[in-house]
Formats: structure tokens, C-alpha cells, sequence
């Protein structure tokens, strides 16, 4: 894509109305905009961004068996009475009608996912069976101070699972737990799962995927061997302790950002709507449920708060907007102008995904643009460079002068 037809400007200034790095950052670079705290548009960069965590997170559930759908967002108030979340869940958004009606906008979609699926799933022939949507969700957050780390409308992966008995369910969830840590791994983060108590309702186990960084809120006890992690506030254990898990690695304290949940939701929903299936002995059963949570959103704001420097992102390759950024640095009639044009066509042809800077801006803001957006590998092509290209890194200060051969290798 050529930079002058992006319609996002970068802003030398980061909003003063912004606290956090992430949404100052991707203000500044043109990923997204803030129409009220806790609620962004997602911009052209941003997008594609948002877009490649979502077919990573959407990969990984296709995976493990779990079947995609895209459910309502405004329900109607029954569901959330049956389930008693209408009164007691505080960050429930609740909208009126002119009818008189109320809706609830979903903040979950447990209420919506439990009729549907045992509409078709009526026998333990069906079972087990995972069933999961990308979707925008709602919480009526009193403050939103954090960016898109937690807010009022956010995008998350839910998915939910259903089960003839306890053990079937510990078995899909092994099996979410791994698909979970690989995904975290490849979008560039260090996850860590812990055990925290209760869900909203029931005193059933929730699982909590921690990534860390110096940006997150939690404060936590880690192996450094294995997955094994611990809430400081509510543990006993101390740093250099071993693992209890694993017996093999010790315990260090890091701050943690949560970017994934999984809750063992037993047999409540079944049992709240009155929904049951047939089980082998033809006897009526609530099934277990499990909800697997990803903060889609969520997550490109942890990678900016751990992929940063102080002149602008540094986009993990997997997730960056473009693999290469290429700047023209000479008159567009000129040779070298030429060979810039020329490299983008290369680049285009072998499907390399590029953003070509070739505006008739300085190469002092061309420079600060590249760092500030954090594509990958900014390439170069000058009076200077004759007929090579330098290459640089993102991460790192080393300039190279390559051929378009020599760069192919490393693209
Ligand atoms: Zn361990």
C-alpha cells in the first residue's frame, strides 16, 4: 500500500487525554481512534493488525474441534433474568426501548449460546461439542483509563464448550490450555496460567492466562520452567520458592497482564434454563459447560505495552500491520526514485505485505514515521544506496546494504 493514500496522519504529540502507552502510541501512529474513554475505532493499520490476531486466535479454535459462529449482541432482558445476571452483574449495559422493553447489550454470551446449542444438541451422541465467535462485547466500566487494555466495547474470542460429565470437560480444557499457550507464543508473548478462585456465580474453578509485562495491573509468583503461575495477593509463596507444579524450576515475581479466562461453568446454565440432554442411559442431564475467553482487542494493546520504544512500536513480526516498510528518499524521476518504484513492484509480485512511503515529505519525518508505526524491517532507497537497498530492523540499530536477492532471504 503506498503511505499517500493512507488517510490516517501521525501525530507528533501523544493526546493529552490518554494515560496509557498503548493508546497513546496507537493515537499517535494512526491505528486508532478514541470516540469516548473506553470505546476506539480501529483505523487502516489498526485493522490489519486486529485482523491478524483475530485469524491466529481463529486458527488455534479451529484446531481444537471448535466450530465458529457470530451470535446477537443486544439481548432481550428474560435470558438475563433466568440467569440472574440482569440484577447482579454491576457492568451489565442495559438499554431501554421505546416499546418498554429492556435489552442487555452481551458482556458474555452464555445466556444467548446455552438455548441455542441445546436446540440441536439433545443427546451424548452430540457431546461433546465447542462452539466459538469473534464478536464485540460490552461492559459498563465506571473508569476506562487503560486504552484498549479494558474497555467499555471491546473484541473477544468467546467460546464455550458443553460436556456429558466433569471429566470430558477437564479433558477439552487440557486441551484449550495448550492450543492457548501456543497461540500467546506466537504472537511474541511469555504466557503463563494460573488458578484463581470462582466465577461470577458459582465457587467453580476459573483459569487465568497472565502475559508478562511491566504494564500489567497483576502482580504475580511465576516459574520460570513451566506455565505454573500464582496471584500474589492471595498466595503464600515466596520468591526462589520451587515450583509446586513442575518441582523443578523457582518462583520469580513480574507484573502480568491477564489476556485470556477459562471458567468451569459445571452444569449452571443447563440447569438455569431447565435445558438437559438425553445421556446413554436415557436419562435427562444438565450438561457441563466450560467459557474460553481471549480479549482480542485486549491483546494488541499488551503487545504494544511490551513492544515499544521510546520512539514508537515494535510490532512482533506475526502481527505487524506490514512485514516492510519502504522508504524513497529521492526524487521520484531521478534513478534511485525508479528503483524505489521498482522494489515495491518486486515486493507486491513476491506477495510481500509493504507499505511504501514514497510521499514528498522529509526523510527526517519519513524516519519517525517508520519507527513510530513499528513495522518490522524499514527498507531504504537513496542517491546514497545506488543500486542496493539498506535494510534495517525494527529492534535492532544495525544498517545493512543488500541487493533485492540478499533481501528476499530475510523477508
Ligand atoms: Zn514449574
Amino acid at each position: 500500500m503506498k503511505q499517500s493514500e493512507l488517510f490516517t496522519k501521525t501525530l507528533r504529540e501523544a493526546p493529552k487525554d490518554e494515560e496509557a502507552v498503548n493508546a497513546q502510541l496507537l493515537i499517535r501512529a494512526g491505528f486508532i481512534n478514541k470516540t469516548m474513554a473506553g470505546s476506539y475505532s480501529f483505523l487502516p493499520l489498526g485493522l490489519r493488525v486486529l485482523n491478524k490476531i483475530e485469524n491466529a486466535v481463529r486458527n488455534e479454535m479451529n484446531a481444537i474441534g471448535g466450530q465458529e459462529i457470530l451470535m446477537s449482541m443486544l439481548h432481550p432482558k428474560a435470558l438475563w433474568e433466568t440467569t440472574g445476571g440482569w440484577n447482579n452483574i454491576d457492568v451489565l449495559f442495559k438499554v431501554p426501548s421505546r416499546t418498554e422493553k429492556e435489552y442487555a447489550l452481551a458482556q458474555s454470551a452464555e445466556e444467548a449460546v446455552t438455548p441455542l446449542v441445546l436446540k440441536h444438541a439433545t443427546t451424548y451422541k452430540d457431546l461433546p461439542l465447542a462452539v466459538y465467535q469473534i464478536h464485540w462485547k460490552f461492559r459498563d466500566e465506571l473508569r476506562a483509563k487503560s486504552g484498549i487494555l479494558r474497555g467499555r466495547e471491546f473484541l473477544m474470542k468467546d467460546m464455550y464448550s458443553f460436556h456429558e460429565t466433569q471429566a470430558d470437560f477437564d479433558k477439552f480444557y487440557a486441551k484449550a490450555k495448550k492450543s492457548y499457550l501456543k497461540l500467546y507464543k506466537s504472537l511474541g508473548l511469555t504466557a503463563k496460567a494460573t488458578e484463581a478462585s470462582g466465577g461470577a456465580f458459582s465457587q467453580k474453578i476459573s483459569y487465568e492466562f497472565m502475559v508478562l509485562t511491566d504494564a500489567g495491573e497483576d502482580d504475580i509468583f511465576y516459574c520460570d520452567k513451566c506455565e505454573f503461575c500464582v496471584n500474589s495477593e492471595i498466595s503464600k509463596q515466596n520468591i526462589g520458592e520451587k515450583c509446586q507444579k513442575c518441582g523443578k524450576g523457582v518462583l520469580h515475581r513480574a507484573k502480568a497482564s491477564e489476556v485470556g479466562n477459562v471458567f468451569d461453568l459445571s452444569d449452571k446454565y443447563g440447569k438455569d434454563f431447565k435445558l438437559t440432554f438425553l445421556d446413554k442411559n436415557n436419562e435427562r442431564k444438565h450438561p457441563i459447560m466450560g467459557c474460553y475467553g481471549v480479549g482480542v482487542t485486549r491483546l494488541m494493546g499488551v503487545i504494544v505495552e511490551k513492544y515499544h520504544d521510546e520512539k514508537g512500536i515494535i510490532w512482533p513480526e506475526s502481527v505487524s500491520p506490514f512485514k516492510a516498510h519502504l522508504l524513497r528518499l529521492a526524487d521520484p524521476k531521478s534513478k534511485a526514485g525508479k528503483l524505489a518504484d521498482k522494489i515495491y513492484a518486486y515486493l507486491l509480485a513476491d506477495n510481500i505485505e509493504v507499505l511504501y512511503d514514497e510521499r514528498t515529505v522529509s526523510a527526517g519525518q519519513k524516519f519517525a514515521d517508520a519507527d513510530l508505526i513499528g513495522i518490522p524491517w524499514r527498507l531504504v532507497v537513496s542517491e546514497k544506496t545506488g543500486a542496493k537497498i539498506e535494510v534495517k530492523a525494527r529492534n535492532s540499530k544495525k544498517v545493512n546494504l543488500m541487493s533485492y536477492g540478499s533481501l528476499r532471504q530475510i523477508l
